[in-house]
């Protein structure tokens, strides 16, 4: 056969040919039987194949799945009752998850998230440090959480008159007397406030998203436990739900103040928890408690929001007047 003796083509022609020249010397019958026996096996060889593409694809989409599932906060996921699991295999997990997500595929969380996720990473650097999967998972539940809130229509116009007179309730020290009312307000100007403990791997602290174009999600976390690091969270939300339009998905971290938007909905909390009138005298304040004190009760805010501001603003130390912040005690399961 010499040089052509590796060749697949010249083998396959000289097997067809020597077959051929057999065939020549078979009976009808003969030949019937033989291309009946040849069909058989390769049929079989066809299943063959088959079964070993289907074996790999479903190998590929387990792996693929268990890469998903490293992303997902699971372990939270399950401790806080987000997940429920009939058995602890990996099929029983992803379906779950795919199930909590309402997507059909993997490949379809990664289309929908796409925007979540690329948030997320970007801010994962350095002030986020947040895994977009937690991130995408805590958001996940406020939507959840948020589609047992009925609303009215989303109103811009009513939603900044509500808010300043949500700021009264700043001064009310318990979560569970104020969470209530400040959900009922909300609700009424077309906004659903949910507030979800962040899983491990979610450092955000705040989220917007419109849901459609009559009602919106303001996600907060419990992670920042003083009055003043939630207030500031909530009306800085607010001031993306009034004036960055139904598109994007606002995401909090650490360090509020990186983009133009984000620069505005932090003037935005700023004027309506110390409206302009009020400023300069802020910056003229004396610098002591009972002065903090007597001012945040004439403009109706919390002491602690005061001292927050004077933090921001530079005017005291970060760790000066801290006593004045209230620290809630959110009513956690472990
Ligand atoms: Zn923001």
């Amino acid at each position: 056969m010499g040089s052509n003796s590796k060749n697949p083509k010249f083998l396959l022609d000289q097997i067809a040919e020597f077959m051929a020249e057999e065939a020549e010397e078979m009976s009808d019958q003969e030949l019937l039987e033989e291309a009946g026996e040849a069909a058989r096996s390769v049929g079989l060889h066809v299943e063959k194949l088959k079964r070993t593409l289907g074996e790999r694809t479903a190998s590929a989409r387990r792996e693929q799945a268990a890469e998903w599932l490293s992303e997902l906060p699971l372990k939270d996921m399950i401790k806080f009752g987000w997940l429920k699991l009939s058995s602890p295999s990996l099929d029983e997990k992803v379906s779950a998850c795919l199930h909590f997500f309402d997507t059909p595929d993997v490949t379809a969380w990664r289309d929908r998230y796409r925007d979540v996720l690329e948030k997320a990473a970007f801010r994962t650097s350095p002030s986020f440090d947040s895994q977009p999967g937690a991130v995408a998972a805590w958001l996940r539940q406020g939507e959840i959480e948020s589609g047992h809130i009925i609303c009215k229509p989303w109103d811009s116009q009513r939603f900044q008159r509500e808010l300043l007179n949500i700021r009264s309730l700043t001064r009310k020290k318990d979560p569970k007397h104020f969470v209530p009312e400040l959900k009922a307000r909300c609700a009424e100007c077309g906004v659903a406030v949910v507030i979800v403990r962040a899983p491990t791997g979610c450092r955000a602290s705040g989220a917007t998203r419109f849901l459609s174009q009559t009602k919106s999600l303001l996600l907060l976390s419990f992670r920042y436990l003083s009055d003043d690091h939630f207030w500031f969270t909530f009306f800085h939300e607010g001031g993306h739900l009034v004036l960055h339009g139904k598109s994007a998905l606002f995401l909090e971290a650490a360090n509020m103040a990186s983009t133009k938007e984000e620069q505005e909905a932090n003037e935005f909390a700023t004027r309506v928890l110390i409206p302009p009138e009020y400023q300069t005298e802020l910056f003229r304040l004396r610098l002591d408690s009972y002065q903090v004190i007597r001012f945040a009760r004439r403009i109706g805010i919390s002491p602690g929001i005061v001292a927050g501001q004077l933090q921001y603003a530079g005017r005291i130390e970060r760790n000066h007047l801290n006593h004045l912040k209230r620290r809630f005690k959110w009513a956690v399961k472990d």
